[in-house]
């Protein structure tokens, strides 16, 4: 069981995205990802990960948790943390392969057969670039149709098309973001009664329409003041929200707390921050209805299950997060069926029914709404092979020296 190799892919076609593939002595290769600054996690992996964990048994996988976490770069989603995340997932992989058996059923067995989507309505092209966090990146095409999902652009512009066609879909439920354009132009200072107005007549004009069958959810990024943010919650409670997400940054919990001394809806956050002892900080404020887990950031399957019991001492719920690569997607969905407090799997089907399929074997089936892991042991899912060997693809690998 012996962990021998560590091999990072990244491509320059999706230049946020990290995979890593861990093998053993024995042959067992397992799987995992991250995402965000990916040259950076690919040097920490190879320069301070693998020094630590070549040589050690890829099923004690507590012990390589343990181990691997750092001294600095611990609090939040890390450089350090992501890169801990994406070793954990392969991990927990080499676990499914070595017993045969799916994640899910390592994590403790399924509580659920599968788990209800919401789809965040972002285009093909959304984060794709390095420019992350501002509206730049948002890589909007414009004449988004049923066929190329550029949820984006129909959120903007085509709200009440882009909910009928979820429906057809059998999702429904939704999150968009239309706050984001008047809060990058004032550094999310001051939002004019007309950029509210705009902002607001896409989650009007759908639930004007297709009432509670939709239920939406309104991003905020948290990219504005505590005022602003105040103003824009208040004005969304009355149309009815799912949750709201991040509708302040979530540095400390002074933000949340005065918030939910008179917003009514649900605050959901989370996806920014790493780990348990980290998420205890923002639930003790008894302000967060949803705790947003990102695998691929908050230490991997191993600390996503400690955070789900702790969220759940709290009675919060937690939503897995989705919008960044498959394998996360994968391990998302097997964390979901067995966890008795998972709300809810993001997808973005525009990812999902497009570029992801370049990239993997397999993915999680969707049916009616609602998403299962794959089949077959462990993720359920491999890199396909000529993703691998693309040139825009760039591997490389760090073997562990006998001595
Ligand atoms: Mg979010």
């Amino acid at each position: 069981m012996t962990i021998t190799a560590l091999t990072t892919y990244r491509s320059l076609e999706f230049p946020n995205l990290l995979w890593l593939e861990a093998e053993t002595a024995d042959g067992v290769v397992g799987l995992g990802e991250t995402f965000y600054a990916a040259e950076a996690v690919e040097a920490y992996i190879h320069a301070n990960l693998a020094p630590i964990v070549l040589g050690m048994s890829a099923v004690d996988i507590e012990a390589v948790h343990y181990r691997t976490r750092p001294y600095i770069g611990f609090v939040a989603a890390s450089t350090e943390l992501r890169a801990r995340s994406a070793l954990d997932i392969a991990l927990w992989d080499v676990l499914g392969k070595l017993t045969g058996q799916p994640i899910s059923v390592l994590l403790g067995g399924r509580i659920r057969s599968q788990i209800p989507v919401y789809n965040t309505c972002a285009g093909n092209q959304y984060v794709r670039g390095t420019k992350l966090g501002t509206t730049q990146n948002f890589g909007i095409a414009s004449s988004g149709t049923d066929q190329n999902y550029e949820d984006l652009d129909r959120f903007l512009n085509d709200p009440v098309g882009l909910a009928g066609s979820l429906l057809d879909m059998g999702i429904d439920s939704m999150k968009i973001w239309p706050f984001d354009f008047a809060a990058e132009s004032t550094q999310g200072q001051f939002i004019s009664p007309a950029e509210l107005d705009k902002a607001l007549a896409p989650f009007k004009a759908i639930k004007k329409e297709y009432g509670d069958r939709m239920q939406i959810s309104a991003e905020l990024h948290g990219m504005w003041n505590l005022s602003e943010s105040l103003i824009i919650c208040q004005a969304l409670d009355e149309i009815g929200m799912r949750w709201i997400e991040d509708p302040v940054f979530l540095t400390n919990p002074t933000g949340i707390q005065e918030l939910k001394r008179t917003v009514r809806s649900r605050i959901a956050m989370g996806e920014t921050r790493g780990g348990a002892d980290d998420f205890k900080i923002f639930l003790d404020t008894g302000a967060l209805s949803l705790l947003i887990l990102d695998i691929g950031w908050c230490g991997g399957l191993t600390e996503a299950r400690r955070c789900a019991a702790l969220a759940g001492a709290y009675l919060t719920p937690v939503a897995a997060h989705d919008c960044n690569g498959p394998v996360v997607l994968s391990a998302s969905v097997h964390f979901c069926q067995a966890t008795p407090n998972a709300y809810v799997q993001e997808i973005v089907r525009a990812f999902y029914y497009g570029w992801y399929a370049e990239i993997v074997t397999e993915l999680p089936p969707i049916v009616d709404g609602a998403i299962s892991a794959p089949e077959g042991p462990g993720l359920g899912m491999e890199l396909l092979p000529d993703f691998k060997v693309r040139e825009s693809t760039l591997s490389r690998t760090t073997r562990y020296q006998m001595t």
